[in-house]
């Protein structure tokens, strides 16, 4: 056996393989190596989606010619601190990427250092450096690859489409100017301009508002919480959509750790677990979320593309999170979407359904509202689960409304000139009741439809939930107790560990070999449900969270998958008085904006856009 050292070419395709995977990720390393330069003008242009070229041109500090013939060589940083490699404040501190790159395609650097009067360029063809010579360059560096991957042809082919590629340098640049707003960015590709952001000035408070409109778009801020939490270890900031807006992708969810954009199912479990309650299983918030914790909890260091961390205590940082936009929703909870009005007015608008939908887009030039439009357009009451969809309807025993109130007389379809005497409540005066299914209420300013059937669940939600809390959930024993077979060993098991709090919540469960469980007994709130479907859809819910969840989130879990399996009847009819009662707790109730599924429950049409309708203004 021959033991030989392998050549610095060698080893630094090697390191590339890691660290470069594909254009983006050369994007990626070059715009960080920008920032960390302290530049506040990044230009990227690319052709082919990277793959021909990218050139990365920044106003930073710059190189002298000395630091260019260091910078191309192997493990050379100016970032790093050795008596402390835990502390890092800067995106570099590997001293990887630009030997890495040069190793694998073709890359000439042109820099001026800050102060000289003199720019350098430096070439490195397939890991080959050739000396440095006298150059033209304004103060900063332009570093250009060429040909990326032509060194280890085995990777090209592993290249994705242009359309692929292009949109993963997209997102590369967009999650890295989300989070520095002092910076101007544009990209262009093929010659057009494909994403452009101006420098942001201000408190940074301010800068990353104006930089999350350019990026997001005004509906995202005009319908987001914010977010602002923090404790001796851990700052939480950002913005997060109010359950109304929502989508049914969950590419809109950014996470941030010390300013460095992070790939972590962290973030999408938080927020899986705070909007439980508000949306649907298949929707998702918009969110964007800065987390500020010491370099000394955590860990960047696990990936070499440190877009990875480990955290020293991942459950109290998770937990944080949840409560930190759990407390910013319930400041918003009275809050519906604003782009639901506009939808709803797209809609009246219909002498042209093409025109209607190209005027919301415009509404919303900057993201995509056609998971909301086609959400209350087409999947009204159509939920997931198979228990409603057998349109089973429950005994609803347990009334929501008070005793006070008389059986519903017939009105319906009938416009009532009811007095206005509740008309400065937040959802006004009732006026008629249509299609046994919308209430119209009249406010000072606005006319209101109310969705009598989605607020009807809501209501009834906050009631599972209370009696939940109040630990006076009734059971009812089941006729025949139900032997449920789970898809996994694991659920089962998870179930039965969790027997003891189940059975606090009205459901007793016994283990039946290892796969079943048996049912005796149910809440009696929920009527005559189809218990195998509440059981499968409960043990999913658990085992996405695992065996050491905590008893609140169990308890949240639970709540949320009874209130799926609970409903009220639709096309009830009702009178003004109970109509009037329904509006006036639903302004009681927090969160009666949207029902479970993050559909809106009403919707506010103003006077002043009406007039616009009719062209009065
Ligand atoms: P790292 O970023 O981990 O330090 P790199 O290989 O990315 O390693 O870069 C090596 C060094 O080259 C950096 O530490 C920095 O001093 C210098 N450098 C790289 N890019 C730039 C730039 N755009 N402007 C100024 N200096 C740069
Ligand atoms: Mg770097």
């Amino acid at each position: 056996m021959l033991i030989k050292f392998l050549s610095n070419t060698t080893i630094s395709r090697i390191a590339a393989g890691e660290v470069i995977e594909r254009p983006a990720s050369v994007i990626k390393e070059l715009v960080e190596n920008s920032i960390d330069a302290g530049s506040d003008n990044i230009d990227i242009t690319i052709e082919n989606a990277g793959k021909n070229l990218i050139i990365i041109a920044d106003n930073g500090c710059g190189m002298s010619p000395q630091d260019l013939e260091i910078a191309v060589q192997r493990h050379t940083t100016s970032k790093l601190d050795e008596s402390d490699l835990l502390n890092i404040h800067t995106f570099g501190f590997r001293g990887e990427a630009l030997p890495s790159i040069g190793s694998i395609s073709r890359m000439t650097i042109t820099s001026k250092a800050a102060g000289s009067d003199k720019a350098y360029q430096i070439q490195v063809i397939g890991g080959e450096v050739q000396g440095s010579k006298p150059a033209v360059h304004n103060d900063g560096t332009t570093i250009e690859i060429r040909d990326l991957f032509f060194a280890t042809p085995a990777r090209l082919k592993f290249l994705r489409s242009d359309k692929t590629e292009l949109a993963a340098c997209v997102e590369v640049v967009k999650k890295i100017a989300l989070s520095h707003p002092g910076v101007s960015f544009t990209l262009q590709h093929n010659g057009k301009n494909i994403f452009k952001v101006r420098k942001q000035d201000g408190a940074r408070e301010n800068q990353l508002k104006g930089r999350i409109v350019e990026i997001l778009g005004e509906d995202f801020i005009n319908n987001a919480a914010l977010i602002d939490l923090n404790n001796s270890d851990l700052i939480v900031k950002g913005y997060t959509s109010i359950p109304t807006l929502n989508k049914a992708t969950k590419d809109e969810q950014f996470l941030f750790i010390n300013n460095r954009p992070v790939k972590d199912s962290l973030l999408y479990v938080s927020l899986r677990v705070a909007y439980q309650d508000y949306l649907a299983r298949d929707r998702h918030p918009y969110s964007v979320i800065f987390l500020e914790i010491s370099p000394h909890f955590v860990d960047v260091n696990v990936h070499p593309a440190k877009s990875e961390v480990r955290f020293h205590d991942p459950n109290m940082v998770r937990n944080f999170i949840i409560h930190a936009i759990k407390n910013a929703l319930s400041e918003n909870s009275q809050k519906v979407s604003s782009t639901i009005g506009a939808t709803a007015l797209g809609f009246f608008n219909s002498n042209n359904s093409n025109r209607t939908f190209n005027s919301l887009q415009q509404a919303a030039p900057s993201h995509n509202n056609y998971g909301n439009y086609k959400n209350f357009a087409e999947n009204a009451y159509v939920s997931n689960f198979s228990f409603l969809k057998q349109n089973k309807e429950p005994i609803f025993q347990d009334n929501i409304f008070s005793n006070k109130i008389a059986p519903s007389t017939k009105i319906e379809e009938e416009i009532i000139l009811s007095s206005n005497e509740n008309i400065n409540f937040r959802l006004g005066a009732a006026k008629a009741q249509f299609h046994s299914t919308y209430i119209i209420s009249q406010t000072n300013d606005s006319i209101i439809i109310i969705d009598q059937h989605a607020a009807h669940e809501r209501l009834g939600y906050e009631k599972i939930k209370e009696n939940i809390k109040r630990n006076s959930l009734i059971k009812q024993r089941l006729l025949i107790p139900e032997i449920i077979e789970l898809s996994t060993d694991h659920k089962a098991e998870l179930l039965y560990i969790k027997s003891a709090e189940l059975s606090e919540m009205g459901l007793t469960i016994e283990k039946f070999g290892e796969k079943s469980i048996i049912v005796s007994e149910t809440p009696s709130l929920l009527g005559d449900i189809n218990v195998k479907d509440l059981i499968l859809d409960l043990a999913d819910y658990i085992s996405e969270i695992g065996e050491d969840i905590k008893l609140t989130e169990l308890i949240e879990h639970v709540t949320e998958t009874y209130a799926c399996h609970y409903s009220v009847r639709a096309g009830r009819v009702l009178n003004t008085h109970e109509m009037n009662e329904l509006l006036r707790q639903m302004e009681q109730t927090s969160f009666s904006g949207q029902c479970n599924h993050g559909r809106p429950t009403y919707i506010e049409l103003k006077l002043k856009d009406i007039e616009k309708l009719f062209g009065r203004i």
